[in-house]
């Protein structure tokens, strides 16, 4: 038995594109457009600056932005950490307090503690039971030293939606600016930034069947002039973010920005069926409980906790499927979900929680395999501990 896991993990990263992966190698094998974007004294450097600012353009259009109010970072770890430092720092004369909420992405959390190590004030909003964050309670948070608001707009472990648009609508009225950590969110709902007030937001490609290693930050110029750099060199990006751009990386992300906008809308129809479809099968056995509001959950993610189960042991049993426990990004630590304790999970359930996430070559037959292997899995795991079922529930 040699087959592959089923993949469900599509929230810790997609494949590329073949059409993605075609533009790029495309890019890297064309002959005059492997100049530098910043050479414009020559037709090299031009050719590959008309694709740099080509997939410029295609990325804002995902978002409903200009094209010059991008900016190329390495993903959105580097987006939120420029967003939530370069913009508190770039508006420090006004204020030192920065708004955020416990179920943030680490990439803007840990860019708070590092404000808050220097002199910064950071107020961590705690979800309702389902993982939202009411608008009426950041609104209650700001202060006349507020300066900058970060909420994400779809959470990558539990995929709730915040109302973004209310959030921002806040934050607009009382000149306070508003980050949206969007990358889990572009490749499966509409993104609007002048329809839902943001100010900056962050994108990563290879959420959206772009390559890894790329991501954009987007910047309402007429809200912000700039935020403060976190890196010094060439003045790319207009100082903002220096370092030689790599066109064939950019070419990827506008390319898998022009595919998701053609089909987003159709994607998310077929995914959140088949994510309907998990949950009917797994949520059928006992002690199986949905982690978030489920009248808010974007297409492609599913959260559950098993209640007398041990974590570790549940995550070994399920080796036939490739899911998360928590995030792949917390999964480095053993700690449970700090996003599912803030639900008010007990260390038991955020312990022995899956993420399943599904994206666009997932079919039904994967589907029925998962839920065929937690079958197994969770059944087997109470058989041979059947006690502790009543000691830990
Ligand atoms: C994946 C992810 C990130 C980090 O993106 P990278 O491209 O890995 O830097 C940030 N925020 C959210 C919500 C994510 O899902």
């Amino acid at each position: 038995m040699t087959s592959w896991p089923v993949y469900l993990d599509y929230a810790a990263t997609t494949p590329v594109d073949p059409d993605v992966a075609r533009a790029m190698s495309a890019c890297l094998s064309d002959a005059e457009a492997f100049g530098n974007p910043a050479s414009r004294l020559h037709a090299f450097g031009r050719a590959a600056e008309a694709r740099v600012e080509q997939a410029r353009g295609q990325v804002a259009a995902l978002i409903g932005a200009v094209a010059d109010d991008i900016i190329w970072t390495s993903g959105a770890t580097e987006a939120d950490n420029l967003a939530v430092i370069g913009a508190a720092r770039y508006r420090s004369g006004v204020g030192r307090h920065v708004v955020t909420a416990l179920t943030e992405h680490p990439a803007v959390l840990d860019a708070c503690g590092y404000l808050e190590r220097n002199g910064f004030t950071v107020t961590r909003l705690a979800p309702d039971a389902g993982g939202i964050i009411d608008p009426a309670v950041v609104e209650a948070a700001l202060t006349p030293e507020t300066v900058l608001v970060s909420i994400m707009h779809v959470n990558n472990e539990i995929g709730v939606i915040q109302d973004i648009a209310a959030i921002g609508a806040v934050c607009r009225a009382r000149d306070v600016l508003f980050h949206v950590d969007a990358a889990q969110s572009a490749a499966h709902l509409p993104v609007d930034v002048m329809v839902q007030s943001i100010d900056l937001a962050s994108l990563s490609a290879q959420k959206m069947y772009g390559p890894k290693g790329i991501g954009a930050l987007y910047l309402n110029r007429d809200r912000i002039r700039r935020v403060e750099p976190l890196m010094f060199g060439g003045g790319q990006e207009r100082g903002l973010r220096p370092g030689t751009v790599p066109t064939h990386q950019v070419v990827g992300m506008g390319e898998a920005c022009r595919i998701v906008a053609g089909r987003r809308t159709k994607d998310a129809t077929r995914i959140s069926a088949l994510r309907d479809r998990l949950w009917t099968g797994i949520g059928a056995l006992p002690g199986v409980l949905r982690n978030g509001d489920p009248e808010r959950c974007v297409a492609h993610i599913l959260n559950v906790s098993v209640t007398g189960v041990e974590g570790e042991s549940l995550h070994l049993a399920l080796h036939d499927l490739a899911v998360s426990a928590g995030s792949a990004c917390t999964t480095l630590d053993d700690a449970p979900s700090a996003v599912l304790r803030s639900l008010g999970r007990s260390d038991q359930l955020a312990r022995a929680s899956v993420r399943f996430s599904l994206g666009r070559p997932t079919t039904a037959a994967d589907i029925d395999r998962a839920i065929a292997t937690f079958h197994g899995a969770v059944g087997h795991l109470r058989a041979i501990a059947p006690s502790a079922g009543i000691a830990l529930a």
